[in-house]
């Protein structure tokens, strides 16, 4: 094993160096695709580029699809002992953040271009680098004749910026893995937890509706009319949320995460139907943020839980309960979404043999810390499967204007990955 590490991996690292070009010119090809979301269903072009790269070099490929225009990818390169061998998932989500306003961006945002020292494009952090330096070290691997014993598989799936959970399906369809690197931006950090989000629409209906004028009769002295607002009895949810909220904050806490993280935001809402009307109904649409060791069914039975004593404590409420919905497909299709936590043990050796071979080819330790937004990471985990998000993408400028990134960090990350991929798939299992 030792002569491998030293002899093999510094040889391929040089491999990269000398074909960077290559490296580079197949994240433009990726970048070149618009297949932003929303819409979606704008990823025929840019999976079907991916399958032929990957067919080209061997791989079986599972496609299959969810919403169509959105194909999603399983690439397998099976390894010669896969039942003594360790495997090793890598995930890539290919659909990018929408571009908006092209006037604002100082050129097209589907020409990539280097200039001093970094590739810029959408797509460039946020993640279709990430994406091409699993492809290129599937390559080298092939071309090299580089024997791995454990299972190789790459998912390159749709919908991660709509929230529709691709990859989840992936972990299910597809060979599981030992351990998973998502390769979403990290800042090239190595981040072993990610809190996750649920969004929920909370709903307040009245069994009848009202005309304007039969107001007073519902609010005032005498007036004998049991009913009420939809809208003004959402006042009370809300406040109620917010009460929930600074709980939480005061009684909950997670290592890496600044207090009071753990947010429900009362992000829309929408009511009544005219001005002629009492409105009779009211919705409330939620986004809640919880840490890694919770999961989000505990979290939004912990709210429904709260609202539902809130009501009890308002006659009208009382008899006239809200409802609640949770997650859902697609923010595009039935506005929910849902991304389940994430937490990788410190000493897990997966997360250490990165570490190692991350300093070895930087120079530097990597910073292993908690990731402060959600990624698909969280649904591997959901499907069992130990895995940590570690992308040379930057958070800063992901799905911003003028996305970019470093061209060093991103071949150094090629270099990690590669040389990660040979040393963990020929890891016997214990
Ligand atoms: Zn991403």
């Amino acid at each position: 094993m030792k002569g491998f590490e030293t002899d093999l991996v510094e040889g391929l690292w040089q491999e990269v160096d000398s074909r960077q070009d290559r490296l580079i010119e197949l994240a433009k090809r990726l970048i070149g695709f618009p297949n932003v979301s929303p819409p979606g269903r704008n990823s025929t072009g840019a999976q079907a580029f991916v399958q032929d790269y990957l067919e080209s070099i061997g791989c079986s490929i599972d496609r299959w699809e969810t919403f169509p225009g959105d194909p999603n990818i399983i690439a397998v390169m099976p390894g010669t002992s896969p039942e003594q061998y360790k495997s090793l998932i890598l995930n890539a989500h290919i659909d990018v953040a929408e571009v908006g306003d092209t006037s604002a961006w100082s050129f097209d945002p589907f020409k990539p271009f280097v200039r001093d020292g970094r590739l810029y494009g959408r797509g460039a952090s946020d993640m279709k680098t990430a994406l091409a330096a699993f492809m290129f070290a599937m390559k080298v691997i092939r071309e090299k004749n580089v024997e791995l014993k454990g299972n190789l598989i790459l998912h390159s799936v749709t919908g991660e910026e709509a929230g529709e959970g691709i990859t989840f399906q992936a972990a299910e369809r597809g060979p599981s893995g030992d351990f998973a690197v998502a390769g979403d931006i990290s800042d090239f950090k190595l981040q072993n937890g990610q809190g996750g989000v649920i969004t929920g629409w909370i709903t307040v209906q009245s069994p009848k509706t009202y005309h304007d004028g039969i107001r007073s009769k519902m609010i005032h002295a005498g007036g004998g009319l049991f009913a009420a607002s939809a809208v003004e009895k959402m006042a009370k949810i809300i406040q109620g949320l917010g009460e929930l909220e600074r709980h939480w904050a005061v009684t909950k806490s997670y290592p890496g995460f600044a207090p009071g993280s753990n947010t429900i935001n009362p992000a829309v809402i929408e009511g009544g139907r005219h001005a002629a009307f009492v409105a009779d109904k009211c919705a409330l649409w939620i986004t809640v943020h919880f840490y890694p060791d919770e999961n989000y069914e505990t979290v939004a039975r912990e709210i429904e839980e709260h609202i539902l004593n809130v009501a009890k404590a308002d006659p009208w409420l009382k008899e006239n309960p809200p409802r609640f919905r949770w997650g859902g497909k697609s923010m595009l299709v039935d506005r929910g979404e849902i991304f389940p936590s994430l937490e990788l043990e410190q000493n897990h050796p997966g997360l250490q043999m990165l570490e190692e071979l991350h300093t070895r080819v930087v120079g530097e330790k990597p910073v292993v810390d908690m990731c402060p937004t959600v990624t698909d990471a969280g649904w591997l985990a959901k499907a069992g499967i130990p895995t940590v998000i570690y992308g040379p993408g930057e958070l800063d400028l992901a799905h911003g204007v003028d996305e970019s990134i470093s061209v060093k960090d991103f071949v150094d990350y090629t270099k990690v990955i590669l040389s990660f991929i040979c040393r963990w798939c020929n890891t016997p299992r214990e």
